[in-house]
């Protein structure tokens, strides 16, 4: 079975930074696993499916070498094939590899999946909607001792 997967979020997850006030103060690349998905990519490499990942990243060279490093890095020692799609839909590609399986973070993406394939929603790092609310409480607890 062809099983594909978006990188950003879905495998490597990233991290939305606040500042003090609550709001969005930028994204931090974390190298952490995607808890959720990392392990189902991993026993699909196992299984011996036909893996690849698919990213509307631009490709270059050294984009993928850091992806393949950070690979290497989480222990997968066989590495799968790495496409681009240059900030166009995956719809294409994954028509092409005859993907049956899609993991992304993307609802759009997962809108506009070939038919045949199969939509699994990446959850997001808990920063996307958790340090709001911490935020909130740092912010009362500044007002109470003010
Ligand atoms: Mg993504």
């Amino acid at each position: 079975m062809v099983i594909t997967f978006d990188f950003d979020d879905t495998l490597k997850l990233t991290m939305l930074l606040r500042d003090e006030d609550g709001d969005i103060a930028g994204i931090d690349y974390t190298d952490d696993q995607n808890p959720v998905v990392f392990p189902a990519f991993e026993a699909a490499l196992n299984r011996g499916d036909e893996v690849h990942i698919v990213t509307s990243r631009m490709g270059s060279k050294k984009t993928k070498e850091k992806m393949q490093e950070w690979l290497l890095s989480q222990g997968i020692s066989r590495l799968p094939p790495i496409h681009f799609t240059e900030g166009q839909l995956k719809h294409d590609t994954l028509a092409r590899l005859g993907s049956r399986q899609h993991f992304d973070d993307d609802p759009e993406e997962l809108a506009h999946l070939p038919e045949g394939c199969r939509g699994v929603r990446a959850p997001l790092h808990p920063s996307w909607t958790e340090p709001m609310r911490e935020a909130h409480v740092r912010q009362w607890v500044r007002t109470l001792l003010s």
